[in-house]
């Protein structure tokens, strides 16, 4: 594993800053003192924000840590469910609407108040209770962007079982080997979900992975879709028959702070997906804190939108579980972000008053594809925070959301962290912080990280290295389900008694922190380490760009090459000698913006790009295609279509 080098850097050349919102400076949840007070006291800082959840007992000690397990709010007890339902229903805000449900088809919609969550999560308690769930099963949810899917995962948490939800794009198979890991013996469905326009069918593809998983006893099918599903006696029931059925009245049980609340198996990028495990208290601290200080959440006044999938770690945390203990009103989204029309993001922020979005860049680059009239003929004036997480964000995209989404007057925050992490680590505070365009910025209050060389010791200013986290936090993992051995090897042993990220980054000389993705990213062209996210921020610097990956392929003369595949904005001519002209126009950016030594050996021109089902660009295959080798595997993607279409448009070039 090598790390970038600082003197090929694009990103080191950006020197855009914004400075936060007057208004929202003036009245942020974080005020400037936030971090002092963290430094001075972090673990005081941490018992304050657990402080803002309601606990049955107050815990001992906030922290246990022996390495690499900590242990948070040892002795305290409380209930998720509670705490992200109930308890606003008991401060009279029983009326506020949770969330603003959209379905796919227009005109589907739902308010679903804090006192109806309420309801339906305490009616699904009691009939899973009745299904034979107890404090401690692990339950798999495998379910479409609706109500109910909330509703499953609350129920789950109010009973103390953990669940773990397998995004509903994953096959059988995946859902096969993660019940089978996690030792489900109950599955939540839905006949089918809609996916532009047409059913994506569910419940055929748990019957299938349940055929091969003996000991599923129970299925629980939400109907959905409405098309015609086999059934099996016995084992399937309905949700409409149990559930609605049930008394909305249920008694929570208090669970310790360190319960186990939920598995989320990573998207899978890199290999085998982990089974990350995380518990009750500390997570819902992180993640209630994160909401209230990087969000700004003002329950009586915001309208919150993760636009994202809630089978991803983002949608636990930022759909579920934070925004709810806070008590604020999200809308939650079903469909794909073209459904109904080009805008139909817009429309939604429009209609919604949504004033805080949370999204990934690979769809604010889609969206930078499509073209800009499509948000302009939309009043998206009530934004007022933009959030960013899952890959790095380029400079331009960063610049194109806040103009073209922010109307040039929103703070935007790019977000980094992973599923291990539960919550937010490193983030810009919009109150706070001179945002630079790319930039992660620094830690969150109470959180300890830095960038480490290769023998473990903080880099200067203006270097490169790799992101460790050197103190316990409260929303960490507690370890990989079933495989302790790689939960060791994978997080702490890299360093000595730091958490190991995975991840690059460069510090610039104010000490503020640039991601370059994933360390095993980075390339070595002629002995100059040079990472990925560079290259391709610059490519997409470019006017006609939206959206560029580059690998490093193995080549005779330099070690590797640099090969880049390009997709184009819409309407950008790309035909014969146009695309050759601009080709060469993207080297040449490249060289001035890096260096020449970093110009890709040879540049394709794609219409996509293949992305894992979270949207994540898939380097390890382009590599394959770079390299003319087979392709590994390919499981994991969201259109395999994608990247056989640049393999053969490759063997055609060379
Ligand atoms: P796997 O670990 O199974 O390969 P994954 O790492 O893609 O899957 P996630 O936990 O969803 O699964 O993603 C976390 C990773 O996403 C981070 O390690 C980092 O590489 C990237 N990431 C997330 N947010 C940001 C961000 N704001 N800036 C840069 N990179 C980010
Ligand atoms: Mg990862």
């Amino acid at each position: 594993m090598t790390t970038p080098d600082p003197e090929l850097s694009a990103l080191l050349h950006e020197s855009r800053q914004f400075d936060p919102p007057a208004e929202l400076a003036a009245h942020a949840n974080a005020q400037p003192d936030v971090y002092q007070r963290a430094k001075e006291d972090r673990l005081g800082f941490w018992a304050d924000q657990a402080r803002r959840l309601t606990w049955d007992r107050e815990w001992d000690d906030v922290l246990q840590w022996e390495l690499p397990y900590a242990k948070w709010f040892v002795g305290g007890t409380l209930n998720a469910a509670v705490n992200c339902v109930d308890r606003h229903v008991d401060a009279g805000n029983g009326d506020r609407v949770a969330f603003h449900w959209v379905g796919e088809p227009e005109d589907d919609t739902r308010a679903i108040t804090y006192r109806q969550l309420k309801d339906d999560v305490c009616r699904a308690a009691n009939a899973l209770t009745d299904l034979g769930v107890r404090a401690g099963d692990r339950v798999a949810i495998y379910m479409p962007m609706i109500p109910e899917t909330v509703v499953a995962m609350l129920a789950c948490a109010r009973l103390g079982a953990p669940h773990t939800v397998v995004f509903a794009g994953y096959s059988a198979d995946a859902l096969k080997t993660r019940i089978i890991d996690c030792d489900a013996h109950v599955v939540i469905t839905a006949d089918g979900s809609w996916r532009k326009g047409s059913i994506n069918p569910l419940k055929p593809a748990v019957d299938e992975a349940v055929s091969e998983c003996p000991d599923v006893r129970s299925v629980l099918v939400v109907r959905r879709t409405e098309q015609d599903v086999d059934w099996t006696d016995g084992r399937d029931v309905w949700w409409h028959d149990v559930v609605d059925s049930a008394s909305p009245e249920h008694v929570a049980e208090m669970f310790d702070a360190e319960h186990p609340l939920y598995v989320m198996y990573t998207s899978g990028t890199t290999g085998k997906p982990k089974g990350v495990l995380h518990t009750t208290g500390g997570y819902l601290t992180h993640v209630s804190a994160t909401c209230r200080l990087i969000f700004d959440m003002k329950p009586e006044t915001d309208v919150f939108w993760t636009a994202a999938d809630i089978g991803w770690v983002t949608g636990h945390s930022y759909i579920v579980y934070g925004p709810l203990a806070n008590g604020v009103t999200s809308v939650m989204y079903e469909g794909a972000p073209d459904a109904g029309g080009k805008d139909r993001w817009w429309k939604i922020i429009e209609d919604y008053k949504v004033t805080i979005l949370y999204t990934a860049p690979t769809t604010i680059r889609t969206f930078m594809k499509w073209g800009e009239e499509y948000p302009r003929a939309h009043d998206l004036s009530s934004l007022r925070i933009l959030g960013s997480v899952g890959e790095p964000i380029n400079p331009e995209a960063w610049i194109w959301y806040r103009k073209n989404i922010g109307g040039n007057k929103t703070a935007v925050v790019d977000t980094w962290w992973q599923t291990e992490n539960g919550g937010v680590l490193i983030t810009p505070l919009p109150g706070i912080t001179r945002t630079k365009p790319g930039a992660a910025m620094q830690p969150f209050p109470g959180i300890s990280a830095d960038v480490v060389n290769n023998e473990g010791r903080a880099v200067a200013n203006g270097e490169a290295g790799f992101v460790v986290i050197t103190e316990p936090w409260p929303g960490m993992l507690r370890g990989i389900w079933g495989d302790d051995e790689r939960y060791k090897k994978t997080y702490w042993s890299k360093f000595e008694g730091v958490y190991f990220a995975g991840d690059g980054a460069k510090k610039d000389e104010d000490g503020d922190f640039w991601l370059l993705g994933r360390v095993d990213d980075v390339m070595n062209v002629s002995g100059h380490r040079i990472s990925t996210t560079e290259v391709e921020s610059a490519l997409v610097s470019h006017p006609s760009v939206a959206e560029a990956a580059v690998v490093g392929a193995s080549d005779a003369v330099t070690g590797q090459g640099i090969v880049a595949f390009v997709s184009i904005k819409a309407g950008v001519d790309e035909e014969g000698d146009a695309g050759a002209a601009l080709v060469d126009d993207l080297r040449a950016t490249v060289a001035r913006q890096i260096g020449k030594i970093a110009r890709p050996r040879q540049i394709l021109l794609t219409p996509e790009l293949p992305k894992t089902r979270s949207g994540k660009i898939m380097r390890r295959l382009l590599l394959d295609v770079a390299e003319h080798r087979e392709l590994g595997d390919v499981t994991t993607l969201a259109d395999s279509s994608v990247v056989s279409a640049i393999a053969d448009q490759m063997e055609a070039s060379t």
